[in-house]
This record gives C-alpha cells, sequence and structure tokens, in this order.
C-alpha cells in the first residue's frame, strides 16, 4: 500500500490520532473542571515528557493551498439545497446570514436551521428557517447552575442534569436529520427540501453523519479552532504538564474530542442506526472523524489576529471575520444620541447573552469601574439584566444595539470575548477588554491581549470595580490604542462572507455533482449503459426514447463518506485470513480530492435514495428536450471515439 505524497491519506491521519489518543490515556492523571466551562488536564510527565516525537511527525502543510476558485467557476456550481446547522448562541448564528445571504445571490436555496429562539432573526434576513431542538438559553443557565461547569459539581445535578442534558442531545441529533429532509414544521404548506450539501458549526454534532446518510458535501464553518494543531491549545482545555507546548497544544485537542466522543458517542451510534439506517461508528475513532476524513472548514476569524497553523492541510481555510452590517437599518433613540453628544466618547461595556448570577452586584461594579477610570459609560443591559434604579450621570444604559453603529462611537469596548462582539470590536479598531464568562472566551481574550489590542482578560471572577478601571486605563494607552488602530485596518480589508463562500465552493466536489450533460445541472442518476451521471431532468429526456428506456440506472450522490467502513483494524484481519496478494482494497476515500473522484452509487433502498426518488419531477419543454438530446448525442459520440481509440 503506498501512502500518497501531499496532502495525508486517511489511514496516517488515522494513525496519528489513535497514537496521541493513546498517549493521552496512557498519560492523563487527572480531568477537572476549570472555570468557565473548560476543563483541565493534569498529564504525567514521566511518560508524556519524551513523546514529543509524535507530534514532529505529523506533517506539514502550510504550502498546499487549493486552488483560489474564481468568480466564473462559482457560476457554474449547480443550483444547491443548501442546510446550515447550527448549535449555539445568537453569535453563533449571526455570521451564517451574511454567508446564507451570498448563497442565495449566487442561486441556491439556503435554510438555516437552528434553535426556535433564533427564527425571527433569521428570517428577519429573508433567509428560511428550520428549528432544531433545544434551547441556549437553558444551556447557559445550566452552566451558571454548575458554577460555570460543563460537569456538575453535586450529585442531584448530576443525577437530574445530565440525562437531562443527553436527552436534549439526543433530540439535537434528531432535528439536524429533518433539518437536512423535512419542510419547516412552522409554516404549513411550506415547499419540501432535501439537501444538497450541509454547512455546520461542529456542536451540531449531527453533521458528518446526516452528509453520509444523504451522500451529500460536508464544510464546517466555526468561529473558533476545533482542529487538532501543536500551535495553540483547544479554547475550552488546560493541559497542566511539562511537556513540550506542541505536544500539550495537540493533546488538548485530542482529549477534548475523545472525552465528547464519551459523552455522546452512543447517542451519535443510535441516531445513526435508528434514523439513518448507517452502522455503527466502531470504538472511540468516532473522535476524530472529522480529522481523519479531511472534512474542509472555514474557520471564521481574522488570519491578522490568528493566522492559520503551519500543521492545518490544505482542507482547512482562515477566512476573515463575517459582520452582520445593521447600522443602516438602526434608528437611534434621542436619549443615546444626547448622551453620545453631550462629552468624550464613552467605554462600552456589555456582557452580550451571558447571565450574570448577581446582576446587582455587577452592576455596582461596572458602575465603580467606570468611576475610578474617570470615563464615561455606555452599559448593556443584556441577558445578565444589568441595570439599577439610581444610573450616575456619566452612564447612559442601552438593550441590544448594533455594533457596527454603536462601537465606531466609542473610545474602547469591555465585553465578555465572543467571537462576534471581539471581531466588532476589532474591525472598528477599538482597544478591548476581555472579561471572560465561559469557552472560547478566555483564547479570546488572550489572542486580543497578545495582539497588543487590550490588557491582559480579566475573568468575570476576578471582576472588581479596582480591576475594572484599572483594564480600562490600561486599554486608553495610546500604544495600545494604536495597535488597535492598526488591527482594525487589515480586519476591515478581509471580507469573511465572500471568502466563506469561496471555501465553500473550492472543495465542493464538483466532478460528480454535474450533470454530464450540462454542468449547471445536478447529477441524480448514474446509466451504466449510457456511461453518464444525470439530473433528474437530462435522465428522463434521454430514456424516455424507446431505444433506451430499458437502461439500468442507479441513484447517485456525490460524496462516499464511509466513515463506519474504514477501520484499519479490517484490513489487517482481511490480511491475516489469507486475503493477501488479492487486491489491496481501495483506500476509502480520503482527502479532499480522491474521496470526491467517483461519489456514491446509492442502494435503491437507502435513505438517500427514497428523499431523492421524491422530489417533484419537472416539466420539460420542447427546446429544452432538444437541447439536451443534441448534448446526449454529441457526449455519446465522445465515449464511442475514446472506446475506439482505447481499443486499437
Ligand atoms: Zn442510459
Ligand atoms: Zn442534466
Amino acid at each position: 500500500m503506498s501512502i500518497p505524497d501531499g496532502p495525508p491519506s486517511l489511514l496516517k491521519r488515522r494513525v496519528d490520532h489513535i497514537r496521541l489518543r493513546d498517549l493521552f490515556c496512557d498519560t492523563v492523571r487527572k480531568v477537572s473542571p476549570l472555570e468557565g466551562d473548560r476543563i483541565r488536564i493534569e498529564l504525567d510527565d514521566r511518560i508524556a515528557g519524551d513523546k514529543l516525537n509524535l507530534v514532529d511527525r505529523s506533517p506539514l502543510h502550510a504550502t498546499l493551498e487549493g486552488p483560489a476558485i474564481t468568480a466564473g467557476e462559482a457560476t457554474a456550481v449547480p443550483p444547491l439545497s443548501v442546510v446550515m446547522l447550527i448549535v449555539g448562541s445568537r453569535g453563533d448564528v449571526q455570521p451564517f446570514i451574511p454567508i446564507a445571504k451570498r448563497l442565495t445571490r449566487d442561486g441556491h436555496r439556503v435554510r438555516i436551521a437552528s434553535h426556535s429562539v433564533f427564527r425571527d432573526f433569521v428570517e428577519a434576513h429573508g433567509i428560511e428557517f428550520f428549528p432544531l431542538a433545544g434551547d441556549p438559553r437553558e444551556l447557559m443557565e445550566y452552566m451558571v447552575m454548575t458554577g460555570g461547569h460543563l460537569i456538575p459539581r453535586h450529585v442531584h445535578q448530576l443525577l437530574e442534569q445530565v440525562p437531562r442534558k443527553r436527552a436534549v442531545m439526543a433530540e439535537i441529533l434528531a432535528s439536524t436529520w429533518a433539518a437536512c429532509t423535512e419542510p419547516d414544521p412552522g409554516r404549513p404548506g411550506a415547499q419540501t427540501f432535501v439537501a444538497d450539501a450541509v454547512i455546520a458549526n461542529p456542536p451540531s454534532q449531527g453533521h458528518i453523519h446526516v452528509a453520509e446518510a444523504l451522500g451529500a458535501p460536508l464544510h464546517i464553518m466555526f468561529t473558533m479552532p476545533w482542529s487538532p494543531t501543536r500551535a495553540f491549545p483547544h479554547p475550552f482545555v488546560h493541559v497542566i504538564s511539562e511537556a513540550h507546548p506542541a505536544l500539550r497544544n495537540r493533546i488538548s485537542f485530542e482529549a477534548f474530542d475523545l472525552l465528547t466522543w464519551l459523552g455522546i458517542g452512543d447517542l451519535v451510534n443510535e441516531f445513526r442506526e435508528q434514523r439513518l439506517g448507517l452502522e455503527r461508528v466502531h470504538g472511540e475513532h468516532g473522535a476524530s472523524i472529522i480529522h481523519e476524513h479531511a472534512v474542509p472548514h472555514a474557520y471564521l476569524w481574522s488570519p491578522s489576529v490568528l493566522d492559520k497553523p503551519d500543521d492545518w492541510g490544505p482542507e482547512i481555510d482562515v477566512t476573515g471575520f463575517v459582520f452582520l452590517d445593521e447600522a443602516a437599518r438602526f434608528d437611534p433613540p434621542g436619549p443615546l444620541q444626547e448622551f453620545l453628544g453631550a462629552g468624550e466618547p464613552p467605554v462600552y461595556v456589555g456582557f452580550g447573552s451571558c447571565p450574570a448570577p448577581d446582576p446587582v452586584a455587577l452592576t455596582a461594579t461596572i458602575f465603580g469601574g467606570l468611576a475610578q477610570a474617570g470615563v464615561r459609560g455606555l452599559v448593556s443591559r443584556g441577558w445578565a439584566h444589568l441595570g439599577a434604579a439610581s444610573v450616575p450621570p456619566q452612564v447612559h444604559l442601552v438593550d441590544e444595539l448594533p455594533h457596527d453603529w454603536l462601537f465606531p462611537r466609542c473610545a474602547a469596548v469591555c465585553h465578555h470575548g465572543g467571537a462576534g462582539t471581539t471581531a466588532a470590536g476589532l474591525r472598528s479598531g477599538l482597544p478591548t477588554i476581555v472579561v471572560p464568562f465561559f469557552g472560547d472566551q478566555y483564547f479570546w481574550g488572550r489572542i486580543v491581549s497578545e495582539a497588543g489590542a487590550g490588557p491582559t482578560p480579566v475573568p468575570i471572577g476576578a471582576l472588581t470595580a479596582e480591576t475594572l478601571a484599572e483594564a480600562i486605563r490600561f486599554a486608553l494607552r495610546p500604544e495600545v490604542r494604536d495597535h488597535a488602530v492598526a488591527l482594525g485596518q487589515k480586519v476591515r480589508t478581509q471580507r469573511g462572507d465572500e471568502d466563506g463562500v469561496a471555501s465553500f465552493y473550492r472543495h465542493l466536489p464538483l466532478s460528480t455533482m454535474r450533470c454530464s450533460l450540462d454542468p449547471a445541472h445536478l447529477a441524480r442518476r448514474q446509466c451504466e449503459e449510457c456511461c453518464l451521471s444525470l439530473c433528474l431532468v437530462c435522465d428522463r429526456v434521454v430514456h424516455e426514447d424507446a431505444a433506451r428506456a430499458g437502461h439500468r440506472r442507479r441513484p447517485c450522490a456525490p460524496v462516499a463518506w464511509e466513515v463506519s467502513k474504514s477501520s484499519p483494524l479490517e484490513r489487517v484481519e482481511r490480511a491475516l485470513i489469507g486475503q493477501l496478494g488479492a487486491r489491496e482494497p481501495d483506500e476509502p476515500k480520503p482527502g479532499v480530492t480522491s474521496r470526491h473522484d467517483t461519489g456514491a452509487v446509492l442502494r435503491e433502498d437507502s435513505v438517500a435514495a427514497k428523499l431523492y426518488g421524491r422530489l417533484a419531477p419537472i416539466s420539460v419543454d420542447a427546446a429544452t428536450r432538444a437541447r439536451i438530446l443534441q448534448r446526449f448525442e454529441f457526449a455519446r459520440g465522445r465515449t464511442q471515439s475514446s472506446a475506439r481509440g482505447s481499443g486499437d
């Protein structure tokens, strides 16, 4: 078996993951909750210390960039029904709106599937919606209840909350499949929908499984790093070890994926078997499926803020932040305008949708910090329900406002460090104080501080009037302001929505998606006798002719994921039971190109074949029929002459 040069094969990637997972399992001494919904992992350095070779063996692929897609190519992508599966907060949904709009402009039908609280938000932008299970507010409140920890600290929380969370996860998984295949239940009489392509964020969990069931291309898009690297740690994991940082960082991703899989792997397998008609994923390799199969990714942050690490492959793009511009539609209330006009630009303070355990105390802290720093403040109420009966004269309270309107009128921003708010502050060239509550907020706080655009982050637990005032004074230093302004200039030149869509197009398996008779059609059936992949219309026209009516055609899909049928152990087993010397079975369609060489022929009784068969027949006028037949004759001529050529 040969392992090709260039991007590592599926097997090579899998072996890397197995080795690092084994190392983690051999060296882990303690896993414990860390403030802000993160985990702390302690390693035994007597074993971990000398294993750096495990990461140094990883290939460098920074130079292996995929080709840039041109505007002309984009128009040749067949019109697709695209589903976007997004589990998370409003900040997680927001960047998908400009991307959905951009795809719609290119002629695709796009549906955003997320928690039902976001229906109005999505539909207000003229985008189709589908409700996923789960309530982001409940998940946030759960974290507050467990003291900001993913792992409950008390037995009663364990007994009540973990089964509840797992039940919600099972509902979310089931709803990701409905989102790909059912009409919107909130709109009676809504049009049928079957996804041709899946865009998803990692917490949606159903992503690769629904894509496999449909034989559809999958593209992961996310606002924080979720792909293993030796350059920085997983945003949710803190590894305690003396081992080399490259090893610690790489292990942090492996550990997070493994712990997640241990928590929900059985639910995922139930989902695969019972809903999708797929085989189970065996062992713990479910933890790293996405990485092993080199699923294309678009990470939606600015490379000027965090560059793409050199050990991420060509399937991963870092595109730039995505902004949803709302300033033009915003009518500022009179009192706000008066406040802004009455003095120096204020410092904005707001913690988005993070609930505060004690809003009264937090409000007093914020007012105190602003007063001690001697600055005017704009304080957002948010889900923290901040506010007080008596608001000092140098402070003005606001509700949720478009950041692109508000931030250019401020001197600095102080927020929780959500990816979207961080991006909005940096785009406006503002010094940024991050007060992290959960998860990736700590990560973004560190990134901003390392970029020189703000002070060291002040976690919510350490926020006092004094620490806030000190952070504000730091943020307003001239050199910090200069760094922030310079960063803002770079961020403003990048277009995450354009680049995110380009990334999606670039990684589409167009060769297996296109109808042989017209690249603008989506292939749905393969005819062995014609040697063609045809869209439903061309298939009908070509095979209406009595001479070809008996041809055997089979439903097809663009991608053969074969997630569960690719265990390297199976190969060893086959070898051991005497098939040595027989033809080496094909590498199970690895990589961004070869996986897509042939696409998938679907079993007639498969879920996907039944769904595609259900699509409404399209009427064909005489001119279209004539054009299709002309192309068919041309294509047949080409096939016959090449067959003659090879026979000589
Ligand atoms: Zn045929
Ligand atoms: Zn066609």
